[in-house]
């Protein structure tokens, strides 16, 4: 329930939600608003005249030759309306403008190679060269994917591997663009712009790459209340002969084992190389890889069992490049192991994202249909 305490808030409540439909519904007519909300139909003319002259919104005419002229129709104004997605990655840094549509008008990316550079400084500039592009009253928001522990409500990076952003304040420092910024790691970006698609309450999205991360979405909704839930690459694996030292301080950690990075120390060779011996079935790299689906099944099948979860998704890097035979393999781990009672039902596998689509998708999606929870 909407907690609306004085007729300013009424107003941006009122628009908010004529918004929400228009978008949503892509082309609707004025007198539907009425039928959907409780709305005068002189609320509905001012607020919609208001979003015309803003330029927020289009009238459009919809053909329809049995009934004749029509009256005209209401859709976002997609010319002048964008975002802006960007993902810094270990591997790159990648920034793109995009229209409500999902097509990208212009990108600008920075392969992190042995040059690693300052990130922050890239992603600045990277993205006055895409703002140059658009006028920026018309870009809604930035959306930004960063692959480490973040907390996306300060804005603040507790860890990131390799990017040299711990400490750093992403919202802080890039207010001086004047565009509101929407952060947060890597996974949790994934799976919030994901669900509406998997239609199920309970499920994890784990994302095997240089480094393990999930995000779990219980009872229909992405829990976020700690900054470090979801860090399934820090679980402890118990079967593990000669535990690592991990990072995070503890020994045997799941990402000292399977993640990318442990598993080229393991095999010294880099990820191509490895997957190309994968593939022709060496025995030893087969082996390693057992071990590493083994790793992942352990802690998994308990947190299965523990949440009641219907579906695990697993995406990244090295689920693109290993392909469907080792996430086949994890699939029938989990179906011999899992209990009688159990809800799970499947298995799926999220290859290839569109990481700056994603995140420029979730800045429409948090302005028009999430805005209840920043009222
Ligand atoms: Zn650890």
């Amino acid at each position: 329930m909407i907690k609306v305490t004085s007729p300013d808030l009424m107003k941006i409540n009122n628009k908010k939600q004529i918004l929400e439909l228009i978008y949503s519904e892509k082309n609707i007519y004025r007198a539907q608003i009425a039928e959907m909300t409780n709305m005068s139909n002189q609320t509905i003319t001012n607020l919609v005249k208001e979003l015309l002259n803003e330029g927020i919104v289009k009238e459009v005419t919809i053909e329809n030759k049995s009934k004749g002229r029509n009256p005209m129709a209401l859709s976002i104004n997609n010319e002048n309306i964008c975002s802006i997605g960007v993902e810094v990655s270990v591997e790159k840094i990648n920034v793109g403008l995009f229209d409500v549509d999902g097509d990208m008008l212009v990108d600008r990316t920075y392969k992190r190679q042995d040059d690693i550079g300052n990130v922050l400084d890239i992603v600045k500039d990277l993205l006055e060269q895409v703002i140059s592009y658009a006028d920026k009253k018309r870009i809604l928001g930035i959306g930004i994917s960063i692959e480490g522990i973040i907390n996306s409500l300060s804005g603040l990076v507790i860890k990131s591997k390799n990017l040299g952003l711990d400490g750093v304040n992403i919202l802080k420092e890039l207010e001086y663009l004047g565009i509101p910024v929407l952060i947060k790691n890597d996974v949790n970006m994934l799976a919030e712009t994901d669900y509406g698609k998997q239609l199920l309450n309970n499920y994890m999205l784990i994302k095997l790459d240089s480094g393990i991360g999930a995000a779990l979405v219980l009872d229909g909704s992405l829990l976020k209340s700690s900054q470090t839930v979801g860090e399934f690459g820090h679980v402890r694996i118990h079967s593990i002969d000669e535990p690592k030292q991990c990072e995070c301080g503890q020994k045997g950690c799941l990402t000292t084992e399977a993640s990318i990075t442990a598993i080229e120390k393991k095999s010294g060779l880099f990820l191509e190389s490895f997957v190309e011996q994968y593939k022709s079935g060496d025995s030893r790299i087969r082996a390693i890889i057992e071990d590493v689906s083994r790793y992942i099944c352990e802690p998994l099948i308990n947190i299965i069992t523990l949440l009641d979860l219907e579906r695990v998704i697993f995406t990244g890097k090295l689920v693109n490049s290993l392909g469907d035979e080792f996430i086949d393999s994890i699939s029938q781990y989990i179906d011999r192991s899992i209990n009688s009672f159990s809800s799970y039902k499947d298995l799926k596998i999220l290859k290839n994202v569109n990481v700056i689509e994603r995140c420029a998708g979730y800045v429409f999606y948090d302005y028009f249909l999430n805005w209840r929870e920043h009222l």
